[in-house]
């Protein structure tokens, strides 16, 4: 089941997507279930939204394919690589990536984004994936040179716009050979499978909740295949994983 966040005539919803057509739900089903208002809106007439606003965080895995790490120069560490970015860089799926002045080489990241359901600490592995509530897609954006000059993070991950999420979330999880591409421009970037990650969902899961709490709404981004490369100005970025959807942004400097 794919579950949309959208906006429709002034009022913000979630429905579950059926076809062409969006079926209103009461709430939002993370929360307040799966009831229905009897609405039907098409989906031409919607405008989609990041699907979720991490309550608290997002939560993102570095080097989590070898053939990535691999291409910035080094190994994929043997545990996973946690780094945060703010939910303020959170966008929706045909919203525009604003490349910021600081930087001159912003780079996508197409990955798989973990969807948190129920509070999670400390779980164990083999009961991860209870915690989950879908998977959706996610561009990691990254400002490059400032992640290579800055020596952390924050602001190179972390920068409004940064984190494109949708079109929607997928409450069944991907199989391993699902794939995930990146194209810009139509022009295909990056291609991988879900099941070459180092580190698995529900791994990855429990290792971050060792660290933080992880509350429903939040998400983990789990690291990108090999391909990364340069967004410019005019561009369009598209991120597809089979069987969750196609996340496409333009990008522009102001
Ligand atoms: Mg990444």
């Amino acid at each position: 089941m794919k579950i949309a966040r959208f906006s429709h005539e002034g009022a913000i919803s979630f429905g579950i997507v059926d076809g062409t057509e969006l079926v209103v739900l009461k709430g939002d089903p993370m929360f307040a279930g799966f009831d229905t208002t009897g609405e039907r809106v098409s989906l031409a007439d919607a405008k989609l939204l990041a699907p979720v606003i991490p309550r608290s965080k997002v939560v993102a895995v570095g080097k989590n394919y070898r053939d990535h790490a691999n291409e910035m120069g080094g190994e994929a560490p043997t545990e996973p690589l946690l780094f945060l970015k703010p939910n303020t860089s959170v966008i929706g799926p045909n919203d525009t990536i604003v490349l910021p002045p600081q930087s001159s080489q912003v780079e996508h990241e197409g990955e798989l984004a973990i969807v948190i359901g129920k509070i999670a600490k400390s779980v164990p592995a083999d009961s991860a994936l209870d915690y989950v509530f879908g998977y959706t897609v996610a561009n990691d954006v990254t400002a490059r040179d400032l992640q290579k000059s800055d020596g952390q993070w924050a602001r190179a991950k972390g920068f409004d716009t940064f984190c494109p999420l949708g079109p929607a979330i997928e409450t069944d999880a991907p199989g391993a050979d699902a794939s995930i591409v990146v194209r810009v421009n139509g022009q295909e970037r990056q291609a991988g499978k879900l099941g070459d990650m180092v580190h698995g969902v529900a791994d990855i899961i429990a290792y971050a909740s060792a660290v933080f709490t992880l509350l429903p709404g939040d998400v983990i981004l789990t690291g990108t295949p090999a391909g990364v490369g340069p967004l410019v100005d005019g561009d369009t970025v598209a991120v597809e994983i089979a069987g969750i959807g196609v996340l496409s942004n333009p990008v522009r400097r102001p």
